[in-house]
């Protein structure tokens, strides 16, 4: 067998594009959507990373500006920095691009900003509101994998979904809402003191790897027929490889994604689906 390729660059194209047309409507009232990032230091994969989300805004009709700050900058600096865009009233989407420099506190940082304007679903009342299953802001990567499987038209009912990871930012959130009602999916949490994990993974009916560990994830691991979903981006010197093998994998699973051209493109598109929401939210519209 070799799996169908799920095209997430494809369907962030169609995600962007349908916000893009729901914002020109929102634009008819004079509303424009404002997304800041704040970027602090230099590191290059950031960088690269808040200039893809800003191209992504103002191809969208989204106003996008970055606050670069320098890596010095004092955790109060930047809590002033947050409390300014929080009593702005033309900024509707705050995010502050991690990992932080080891001397900021980032929890206190992610607490600071406005939960209306929480674009990325990473305080704790956004956390809560949708792991309640009433969310306010999906958290995007997890979002974006879950209109991944949707299009692989894979029911996710009763299914058995291995989760690997469990950070705050993505293996958590991914298996709250695998569990949620609708979705209805069995979930299981691996994470780095899981043991037997190949005899866990074998079992899945969709595996998300969400490990950063290089190409972690090899066939041997994946059930015959699984779905496969890799978030990992890790860079080598000569190209980015993913939490899977893919080779490997690709000769046993019924569809997985690319790396890259597969979750990430979805991240920065459900990115700006949750700007358009803040945008709306905030103007009462
Ligand atoms: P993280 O380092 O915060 O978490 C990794 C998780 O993997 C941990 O919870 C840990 O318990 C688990 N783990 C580590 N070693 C393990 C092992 N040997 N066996 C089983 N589990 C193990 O990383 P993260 O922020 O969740 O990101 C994971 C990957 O996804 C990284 O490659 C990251 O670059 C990528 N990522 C991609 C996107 C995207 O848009 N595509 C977004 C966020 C993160």
């Amino acid at each position: 067998m070799t799996a169908q390729l799920i095209d997430g660059k494809q369907i962030a194209e169609i995600v962007k594009a349908e916000v893009a047309a729901e914002v020109a409507i929102l634009a008819e009232q004079s509303i424009v959507p404002r997304l800041v990032a704040i970027i602090v230091g230099e590191d290059p994969a950031s960088q690269v990373y808040v200039r893809n989300k800003e191209r992504a805004c103002l191809k969208a009709g989204i106003a996008g500006d970055v606050v670069r700050l320098a890596s010095s900058i004092t955790q109060s600096e930047l809590l002033d920095q947050i409390s300014a865009l929080n009593h702005d009233d033309s900024v509707h989407g705050i995010l502050v691009q991690l990992p932080l420099p080891a001397h900021l506190d980032s929890m206190a940082v992610l607490d600071a900003i406005h939960p209306g304007k929480d674009v990325d679903g990473f305080h704790p009342e956004n956390v809560g509101l949708m792991l309640q299953g009433r969310p306010r802001f999906l958290p995007c990567t997890p979002h974006g994998v879950m209109k991944l499987i949707q299009t692989t038209g894979v029911s996710t009912v009763g299914a058995h979904a291995v989760v690997i990871g469990r950070s705050d930012i993505v293996g958590k959130p991914m298996a709250a809402l695998l569990v949620q009602k609708g979705v209805d999916a069995t979930v299981t949490i691996c994470h780095s003191r899981t043991r037997n994990i190949g005899e866990i993974t074998r079992q899945a009916d969709i595996l998300i790897a969400a490990v950063g560990i290089p190409e972690f994830v090899t066939g041997a691991m994946i059930r015959p027929g699984a779905v496969v979903i890799d978030v990992g981006i890790n860079r080598r010197e000569d190209r980015i490889v993913g939490d899977v093998q893919f080779e490997s994998a690709v000769q046993v699973a019924s569809a997985i994604t690319p790396v890259p051209g597969g979750v990430g493109p979805m991240t920065i598109a459900m990115l700006l689906r949750n700007t358009l929401t803040a945008a709306r939210l905030l103007s009462g519209q």
